[in-house]
């Protein structure tokens, strides 16, 4: 076995990738992947909780392989895999299912607020266990460090409860993983009500090209009092000001002052955003090409993402198995 601690994290392939994957998660991932061995996880039996259409799944599947690889996943370090084809998920969610309680997870903040966000008004079975789950997916792999977004720290938390309930009631067999957020954990959507989520459509893609970045951040909702250039802004409020903390940092004091006083209005200062969002986003664009342009080679990298995960796996079954007594 490896000496290096693992890290596991996912996504779910319901989509294009957009800007607060980057920044919430995958920024994470590629800082940590020569310290850690860090495993990916497509998360495609997660992707049914909200979208029954299937059809897609493989497609997206492979675009999100595509965007991993373009944002600077190195996929020897890091394996990357399908859910749906390491059946131990199934195995392992099923008796994680027993230790804990429906009260519990009908508790979890993020499946209301995904409640509200999408107005769904009945939710299945499997989504409420979505937790469960992903408490398989990352103790599968006795993932200790968990880079995700500020909406995954609840799951986290339940993954650490169920752990912890495993190992008294069957023997000390898996580790109490941290979860590990960035500075932009919670990146808002261009609507400005919500966090950007592919689901929501209120997002900015890896894969938009310059003039597209620019519609998009176009469409943006700014400071609400601020109606027209000469009125005074309040740039706390604006996410466009958020955008500008991450990706022209040099500028941002600058803008404060010139958006207080009125001087520089939505329309340039949008514009300037979108021009730092579409520099910062042009090396994965680049990387991009070259993927889609060499699906074999993606295809091979998936394959063997999925044999590597499937022996962890298998062996982490193994000691469950062994724990509980059924052999
Ligand atoms: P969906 O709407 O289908 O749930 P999503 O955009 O929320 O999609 P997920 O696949 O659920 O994406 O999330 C993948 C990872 O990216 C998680 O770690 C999540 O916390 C992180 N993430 C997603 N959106 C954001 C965001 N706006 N800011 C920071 N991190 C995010
Ligand atoms: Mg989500």
């Amino acid at each position: 076995m490896s000496a290096k601690k693992r890290i596991l994290s996912g996504m779910r392939p319901t989509g294009k990738l957009h800007l607060g994957h980057l920044v919430g998660a995958l920024e994470n991932w590629v800082a940590l992947q020569n310290e850690y061995e860090n495993y990916h996880l497509i998360a495609d039996y997660h992707a049914l909780t909200t979208n029954v259409e299937t059809k897609e799944l493989y497609q997206n599947s492979i675009d999100m392989v595509i965007d991993w690889l373009a944002a600077g996943i190195d996929p020897v370090h890091s394996p990357m895999f399908r859910q749906s084809q390491i059946k131990e998920h199934a195995e392992l969610h099923l008796i994680f299912s027993m230790l804990i309680t429906t009260a519990r997870l009908e508790r979890n903040p993020t499946l209301k607020d995904q409640v509200r966000d999408l107005q769904m008004d009945l939710i299945s079975y499997g989504h409420l266990g979505y937790p469960v789950l992903q408490a398989a997916d990352i103790l599968l792999y006795k993932g200790v460090v968990v880079p995700v977004g500020e909406d995954q720290v609840p799951h986290i938390e339940i993954t650490r409860e169920i752990a912890r309930k495993f190992n008294n009631q069957y023997g000390e067999v898996f580790p109490e993983p941290e979860p590990k957020l960035t500075k932009f954990a919670r990146l808002p959507g261009l609507d400005g009500d919500s966090k950007m989520s592919k689901s929501t459509g209120n997002t900015v893609l890896l894969s938009d090209s310059p003039e597209q970045i620019l519609a998009r951040v176009k469409t943006a909702v700014t400071d609400r009092q601020k109606i027209r250039k000469g009125d005074p802004g309040h740039p706390d409020v604006c996410l466009i000001f958020t955008y500008h903390q991450k990706f022209n940092l040099s500028e941002v004091s600058e803008i404060r002052t010139n958006c207080e006083s009125g001087a520089l209005g939505c329309v340039d200062c949008k514009r300037n955003c979108a021009a730092k969002i579409a520099d910062a986003l042009a090396p994965v664009r680049e990387k991009r090409a070259y993927y889609e342009a060499h699906l074999d080679e993606v295809k091979a990298i998936l394959a063997d993402g999925e044999r590597r995960a499937h022996a962890v796996a298998q062996e982490t079954m193994q000691q469950v198995r062994a724990a509980m007594t059924i052999g």
